[in-house]
């Protein structure tokens, strides 16, 4: 009898058991659009087609209140925190680059010097996951598969590709398209030994360098009603033209701006993402059985029209209506290759972006530049006056300051004292709103305000500099490039709050107004896919998206 009970027993679990996998996504796909505002949903829905944003929204659920929990809001520490589902304080991705003390230079995020580039003789390829300290939702998925799962990562920017995808990738694939870039889609041999034959044959294609081509406005431009006028001050001019207006014929700019890179710096890289991407579904037959593969895609040339021409620019709406027309050629791709309703789709931002500070000027918004290298300067001067040693602070990296505790062990400064100096400075200048000490950071209770947390959330206390400060709303670093467009840190709404859309296989129709992390993500995904939530995730599974 007890044998009897056994054996319908383990029948039972037997069933279950296949019953819940065969019930997961064939394929988990997340899509990070590169320094994508809240807004530029709801600014340009109504000129959206139905196959893109809008079939996410009305086919799935869409958290509008969706924001990042820490400072600085970039594109490194984004990329990691979507797909770890935790903070810069434990996946150790605290900026783009950072100093690191022991090296005395920045390094970035990224950059690894003991794997060889693929595909390309750059340093651009010399780049792996092992500076991220944490697990992603996609290597969790990799060992509950017994690696039999497959997951891929891709992107324009090496960051992108790389941080998602995570330490048991498969592959992750970038473009060579900076410092005169060849133009392939490259990958290091952290990965792989060779690129695959079928990446060679991509990036022989020729479909590269078909975006060469004329960047005119997909619809008349007067109908561009959501956005300022094409010739204004607040822009960027490429290189050899003569103001920022359309068209921007990419073949004649090639030369004066770094070849490759002004595609990326178009519409036409988030293209060419697509290009590549639907070839490596089709390629790697990703999901195509029943275990769970995963895709990352990072459409990486929204970010760069940004920064170029700012928020409120033609430029930016043409690439998002552009890009809208990428997400459905993707969909429908995805609804015939591994089937509609057989896989999920989230779609998120790294961070948002404020308006270009001269335009908010000249709209009477308080905003401003800030000069961080003349600021590094007067505090060097200042601890020059008091110790009569120099450069004492090395680096402000990231908006902290990071010191040389060489010379201050050396010359027996008291560094509570250097330190008090530096805060009473950093707080005399008008733009800058905070200063904390780190080792204070360290101590907030959870009670503290909501800009504090984040400062906790974001700083690594291996990593992170000793003095953090933050600028006034609307405020960031005053650069000869940054004088137009735009740039993108702080913990204000602008840079935090991002979209968060779910659609697909076991994805609920809705939205809500409840405030959601971006730490949150992975571990919805993870509850979806019933596996373990990555490593060190502080979110919690947003249990109104799953069905
Ligand atoms: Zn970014
Ligand atoms: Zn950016």
């Amino acid at each position: 009898m007890l044998k009897y009970i056994l054996l319908l027993t383990s029948l039972f679990f037997v069933t279950t058991q296949s019953q819940s996998q065969n019930d997961n996504p064939k394929l988990v796909v997340g899509i990070v659009v590169d320094q994508m505002r809240y807004d530029y949903l709801t600014r340009f829905y109504n000129k959206y087609g139905e196959g893109g944003f809008k079939r996410m929204i009305n086919e799935g659920f869409n958290c509008k209140n969706n924001h990042f929990n820490y400072i600085p809001t970039k594109t490194g520490p984004g990329h990691a925190s979507v797909f770890t589902g935790t903070v810069p304080k434990y996946h150790g991705i605290i900026g783009n680059d950072w100093f690191d003390e022991d090296l005395k230079r920045k390094v970035n995020c990224v950059e690894d010097n003991s794997v060889e580039s693929l595909g390309s003789l750059s340093e651009d390829g010399k780049k792996s996951p092992i500076q991220m300290l944490v697990s992603t939702f996609a290597d969790e998925n990799r060992l509950f598969t017994q690696m039999r799962g497959k997951t891929i990562g891709i992107s324009v920017k090496h960051r992108g590709a790389i941080l998602p995808a995570g330490h048991t990738a498969n592959a992750a694939y970038w473009w060579d398209y900076d410092h005169n870039g060849n133009g392939n889609w490259i990958s290091s041999t952290f990965y792989m030994e060779a690129l695959p034959e079928w990446v060679n044959d991509f990036n022989s294609s020729g479909i590269a360098e078909s975006y060469f081509k004329t960047w005119n406005t997909l619809y008349d431009i007067n109908s561009y009603i959501e956005s300022g006028t094409d010739v204004n001050e607040y822009e960027r001019i490429f290189d050899g033209e003569k103001q920022s207006s359309f068209p921007h014929e990419l073949a004649k700019l090639k030369n004066e701006n770094d070849g490759f890179k002004i595609i990326a710096n178009s519409p036409f890289g988030n293209s060419l993402t697509t290009d590549f991407t639907l070839k490596t579904i089709e390629e790697e037959q990703l999901g195509k059985d029943n275990i769970t593969d995963v895709l990352t895609i990072g459409y990486s040339s929204t970010d760069k029209v940004g920064h170029d021409f700012g928020p409120n620019s033609i430029e930016i709406e043409d690439t998002y209506l552009r890009l809208d027309l990428e997400l459905e050629r993707l969909f429908n791709a995805l609804d015939s290759f591994v089937g509609k309703g057989e896989y999920t789709v989230f779609l998120t931002s790294d961070h948002g972006a404020p308006h270009v500070p001269s335009y908010l000027e000249d709209n009477k918004i308080p905003s401003g530049l800030f000069d961080l290298n003349a600021m590094l300067k007067d505090v060097n001067d200042l601890l020059f006056e008091t110790y009569k040693v120099s450069d004492l602070a090395l680096s402000r990296i990231n908006n902290q300051i990071f010191l040389d505790h060489q010379k201050i062990e050396k010359h027996n400064i008291n560094i509570q004292e250097l330190k008090a100096i530096i805060s009473r400075k950093l707080l005399s200048y008008k733009l800058i709103s905070s200063v904390h000490m780190t080792s204070v950071i360290n101590k907030f209770p959870s009670s503290s305000s909501y800009q504090e947390t984040m400062l906790f959330n974001g700083h690594n206390q291996k990593r992170s500099g000793e003095i953090l400060f933050t600028f006034n709303p609307e405020v960031f670093k005053d650069t000869p490039w940054n004088r137009t467009g735009t740039d993108h840190h702080s913990g204000y709404n602008y840079d935090t709050h991002v979209p968060l859309l779910f659609f697909g296989k076991g994805i609920k129709q809705g939205e809500t107004l409840k405030r959601t992390d971006i730490t949150d993500i992975a571990p919805t995904i993870s509850a979806l896919l019933g596996i373990s939530f990555p490593n060190a995730s502080i979110g919690n599974p947003l249990e109104f998206v799953i069905d």
